[in-house]
């Protein structure tokens, strides 16, 4: 990571802090208020101290400044337990507000591009890199200020008493960054490299987790051994060198800050020795003097030590920032612009599709479909065919308002773009291919709303040949659908996506080969169950199952982005063409 990147993301998570400004001012707030109940205990104490020893004060005299010593002991614990709490809740904040924008970003993106990435790579973005900013603002930030504000307390405290003593504290400070700054470009750069190293073994881990089967049958494991083995030890080196760096960074504030108290002490005890005469307002240097001095030398440095212990922090967060910022900026661009004047479909009504000239492309601008030109009108079904790749389930997902294009697809006369997309997707039902169904209960999955009437639940469940499995799960309905669905085998997963898509009763039905993963028993009853239901609305199906269009009354012949064939079945057979060719090789179930 270069300079000017490295100051770029610094500015990216320092703009952030107006996420969660409330809970970082009042964490600062907080360390003040913590400074100067250091400042009033060592002022107790040193008071103390000179009254009892110098002063020869009885003890009944003293009793206010011991209450008021243990006032602030109790005062620092408690602040000191805010403060904490109040970092946390700050660095949960921006967490939670970064997810939420990051979230944001890729609900606009759609699900098209979103599938275009690998899902391990948003898990580690929302996820790990997130959680890596966490200390960055729950403690480096506020320590930033407070390792200025503090010092500075202790100063303006300590000149009015002696102004030697506060000198040889101000004089020395500025080593302290100094120094720590030398040692610190080193560690920034160390923990990227330890970064890259983690990035690395955990993507290197994965892979081969997710190939064990194919590892193991071409007897790879010792080499693939070896190769993690070799990783790991990369990232041991690595995180060792951070931990060097770390240690000696540390070695080095305490050498000065050890140092400048040293002298501090050398100077208060040559006074009492009667060797310097300067430093104090008023002749004498009291015993008063030297001490609060004292205690108040290693307080001085102590906000700086934090910041030196939470550096590691800052580092982190721009490493997770890199990515975050990277990814923000880089989708900027692919933002789909929103409509100036957005149209509202009235409820209810029936839909007629019409596609004039209409080019898909890819979120990134690729052409992928088209020029397309058809018509559907209310309550039409509508088959798509086409070898894979012909561009099927594009076409679908452009028709849910995932894809960008140009021409026009107009939804009752209003242009798709410029429809409410939530609104556009709460009137359609959809089944793809991989079924992917929430963890819920399986009645719940059907039903997301609990809106259907158990009867019609019940209607739909035998529709779709749920209840074929459906009384050898343990709960029936109420079934728990576990995580990626590993309950419930892909073809039980895909009925109970049918099912929903039955369900919700949308106004356009698209269905994108619903039943590619079931076998040929209950891929017929499905069939039959969506050939039933494809009449209630406008319903537009991909398959492969081109003997089971004999009864549709249009079918869309795709071939490389185009349509190249339309007509019902027996037309289409009688065509010389792609869909013969698909008849007579049957070349879709081959595929
Ligand atoms: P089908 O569903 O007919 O099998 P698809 O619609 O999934 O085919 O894909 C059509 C073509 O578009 C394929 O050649 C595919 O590689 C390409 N394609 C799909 N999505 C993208 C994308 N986001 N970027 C580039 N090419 C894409
Ligand atoms: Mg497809």
């Amino acid at each position: 990571m270069d300079k000017s990147r490295q100051k770029q993301l610094t500015l990216w998570l320092k703009a952030q802090r107006y996420l969660a400004k409330r809970w970082l001012n009042l964490s600062v707030i907080l360390g003040t208020g913590s400074a100067l109940a250091i400042l009033l205990q060592a002022y107790c104490l040193a008071e103390l101290l000179q009254l009892a020893l110098i002063d020869h004060h009885p003890l009944s005299q003293l009793y206010p400044w011991l209450a008021m010593l243990m006032g602030c002991f109790i005062l620092r614990a408690v602040l000191h337990y805010l403060r904490e709490k109040v970092g946390v809740k700050a660095g949960e904040v921006l967490r939670i507000a970064i997810r939420q924008v990051i979230v944001d970003r890729l609900e606009t993106l759609g699900p098209v591009w979103v599938a275009s990435r690998p899902v391990g790579s948003w898990t580690t973005l929302l996820h790990e890199q997130i959680e890596k900013m966490h200390d960055y603002y729950a403690r480096y930030l506020p320590q930033m200020t407070l390792a200025a504000v503090i010092p500075l307390l202790i100063l303006i405290t300590l000149y009015p008493i002696n102004w030697a003593a506060a000198t040889i504290l101000l004089l020395t400070a500025p080593l302290i960054p100094l120094f720590m700054a030398m040692v610190g470009m080193g560690a920034a750069d160390a923990n990227r490299r330890n970064f890259a190293a983690l990035a690395r073994l955990s993507g290197d881990f994965l892979d081969r987790l997710r190939g064990l089967d194919t590892l193991r049958l071409f007897n790879r494991r010792q080499p693939e051994e070896q190769a993690i083995a070799e990783t790991s030890e990369q990232f041991r080196l690595r995180t060792m060198e951070v931990l060097r760096i770390a240690f000696l960074s540390s070695a080095v504030l305490e050498f000065f800050a050890s140092v400048s108290i040293a002298i501090v002490a050398v100077y208060y005890g040559f006074s009492y020795l009667g060797v310097f005469h300067f430093g104090s307002y008023h002749g004498t240097v009291t015993l008063f003097a030297g001490f609060i001095a004292l205690i108040l030398a290693p307080e001085f440095f102590q906000p700086l030590r934090d910041l030196g212990s939470f550096y590691h922090a800052k580092a982190q967060a721009a490493g997770a920032a890199d990515e975050i910022e990277a990814f923000l900026s880089q989708t900027e661009k692919l933002l789909p612009t929103l409509p100036e004047q957005p149209t509202l479909l009235p409820r209810g009504t029936a839909l007629t599709i019409e596609a004039r000239d209409w080019i898909i492309y890819s979120i990134e601008g690729v052409h992928l479909v088209g020029p397309l030109n058809f018509r559907l009108d209310v309550g039409q079904r509508v088959a798509i065919v086409g070898p894979s790749g012909s561009g099927k389930s594009t076409l679908l997902n452009a028709l849910l308002g995932f894809l960008p294009y140009k021409g026009s697809l107009l939804i009752n006369g209003h242009e798709l773009n410029t429809l409410i997309r939530q609104d556009w997707l709460e009137r359609v039902s959809w089944v793809g291919q991989h079924p992917r169904l929430l963890s819920c209960s399986v009645a719940e999955n059907i039903s997301a709303q609990g809106t259907l009437s158990q009867e019609a639940l019940q209607t739909i469940v035998e529709q779709t040949g749920i209840d074929e499995f459906i009384d050898r799960l343990a709960q029936g309905l109420a079934t728990e659908v576990s995580e990626e669905s590993t309950n419930l085998s892909v073809g039980q997963a895909q009925r109970i996506a049918v099912a929903r898509a039955l369900a919700k009763q949308g106004d356009l039905l698209l269905l994108d080969e619903p039943t590619a993963s079931l076998d040929r028993h209950h891929e017929q009853r499905v069939m039959q169950s969506l050939q039933m239901a494809s009449h209630q609305q406008m319903t537009v199906m991909v398959t492969h199952q081109l003997d089971q269009l004999t009864n549709w009354p249009v079918i869309m012949v795709m071939e490389a982005g185009k349509i190249v064939q339309t007509g019902d079945y027996t037309t289409l057979a009688a065509e010389a063409g792609l869909f013969q060719r698909m008849i007579s090789h049957r070349s879709g179930e081959i595929e």
